[in-house]
């Protein structure tokens, strides 16, 4: 039986699926988790259920030591996990991306450089340290601008800024976040970039000894354009002529060449306009929260049993591009607590849909991006077109109903008025 040494963050929407494809697959896992290393011990839980997967060289000598008969494959569930997956890998002498070119995209500034010195379409950008005077002083680029914490995900920590005062609340709030998510947050200071425009797109692909096949690739309909970006619709296929299609998967494949990535999943991120195809990030991971979920149909198997199969060099399907299928990411209206959904019946009577997941729990503060980086949970949908699959779930969406506490004591210290 093989073994597969899965990390999963303790906060990761994925885990499930991962561990229904590992079973399926008829493989044996080892699970490293992140729980507090304080209460994990108290909870009964084995050093490897509490490693820091924000500290990888740290967490390395704890799972290695931990690690009983070696594992065939070694693969993060999200993001967290990414950069001791590689180290894992390495030392165990396993095939994967390297660790540097894990690193490198999981950082926004090395990815800027990395785009500039390669030639790829990148906006002005420049890096701004944590010293007290640069919030105040006015950043060298032209306004709108981009204010981004260097490592977090999900839009959390990303703000736009049209004007000098708004610019100066931005690196505040920012840093303010950043400070709350990484633990490195003194060091790392914050990136600001020219604001991109154009529409948005995402692809979802793998890699197989440096070669990019796209799996798919999403369009956003709606509109991003700030001052925060919290992700709603994905569609696929998109409805980009295939020329400007081709355009993507080749600017991807050259990102991922430049940044040494090789294997595996592969997920980026990116903005077009008349000036061509402009990357935001690209992630050595698949698509996060539940939304692989809406590529069941075309992979004939999940998203999360494809990477298993490739990271075990099993066969792998061959992707039936039929129907149209779509994800809305529930988005978060205010902070607040969540204290329920209803209608969920008369949502999942819309034509088209397919699934609706609630996955915020009542009694859970939530918050929007900035701050937060989470949703209220996902609806599928599936149709002839992606036309009808938006439609759709647009219309689900206005059925369903939320009720949120608003009077929560949120923390405003950081938030400008
Ligand atoms: P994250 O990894 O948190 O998603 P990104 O850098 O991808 O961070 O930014 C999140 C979102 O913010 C993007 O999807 C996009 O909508 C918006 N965004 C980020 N940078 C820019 C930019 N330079 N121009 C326009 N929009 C941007």
């Amino acid at each position: 039986m093989k073994r597969v040494l899965l990390l999963l963050p303790t906060a990761s929407y994925r885990n499930e699926d991962f561990l229904a494809a590992a079973k399926k697959l008829n493989v044996d896992i080892i699970s490293a988790a992140d729980y507090c290393h304080q209460l994990a011990p108290l909870w009964g839980m084995s050093p490897i259920q509490a490693v820091p997967f924000d500290q990888p060289e740290v967490a390395l000598k704890q799972v290695l030591a931990a690690l009983g008969r070696e594992p065939d494959a070694v693969l993060a569930v999200d993001d967290a996990g990414l950069e001791l997956a590689a180290l894992l890998r390495e030392r165990l002498h396993l095939p994967g991306n390297p660790p540097a070119a894990v690193r490198l995209t999981r950082d926004k500034l090395a990815f800027r450089r990395l785009l500039q010195s390669g030639g790829l379409n990148c906006p002005d950008f420049y890096h701004l340290g944590n010293d007290a005077q640069t919030a105040t002083l006015l950043p060298p680029l032209q306004f709108p601008v981009v204010v981004k914490a260097r490592r977090l995900s999900a839009s959390r920590g990303v703000i736009r800024a049209d004007t000098p005062r708004a610019y100066i609340q931005a690196v505040q709030w920012v840093r303010g976040i950043q400070i709350k998510a990484d633990r490195d947050a003194a060091k790392l200071g914050l990136v600001v970039e020219s604001f991109i425009p154009g529409r948005e797109y995402a692809l979802e692909g793998l890699l197989q000894d440096g070669r990019l096949q796209v799996l798919a690739l999403f369009d956003k309909p709606d509109p991003l354009d700030g001052p925060y970006f919290e992700e709603t619709l994905y569609i696929t296929p998109s409805r980009l002529p295939q020329a400007k299609q081709d355009e993507i998967a080749q600017t991807v494949q050259r990102a991922c060449e430049l940044a040494g990535l090789t294997s595996g999943p592969v997920h980026a991120e990116m903005r077009v306009n008349e000036q061509g195809v402009w990357l935001l990030e690209i992630a050595a991971r698949s698509i996060g929260g539940l939304c692989g979920r809406v590529l069941r149909h075309a992979l004939g198997m999940s998203l999360e049993e494809l990477i298993l199969r490739h990271a075990l060099n099993q066969p792998l399907p061959q992707v039936q591009y039929g129907e149209a299928g779509g994800v809305m990411m529930i988005p978060i209206p205010g902070h607040g607590i969540f204290q329920g959904a209803r209608n969920l019946e008369a949502a999942l009577q819309v034509a088209g849909i397919s699934d609706i997941q609630i996955t915020a729990t009542p009694g859970q503060i939530i918050a929007p991006p900035p701050e937060g980086a989470g949703y209220l949970g996902f609806i599928f949908a599936h149709g002839i077109s992606p036309d009808t699959v938006e439609s759709s779930l647009r219309q689900a969406h206005q059925r369903l109903v939320f009720e949120i506490r608003a009077d929560i004591p949120v923390n405003q210290a950081n938030c400008p008025t």
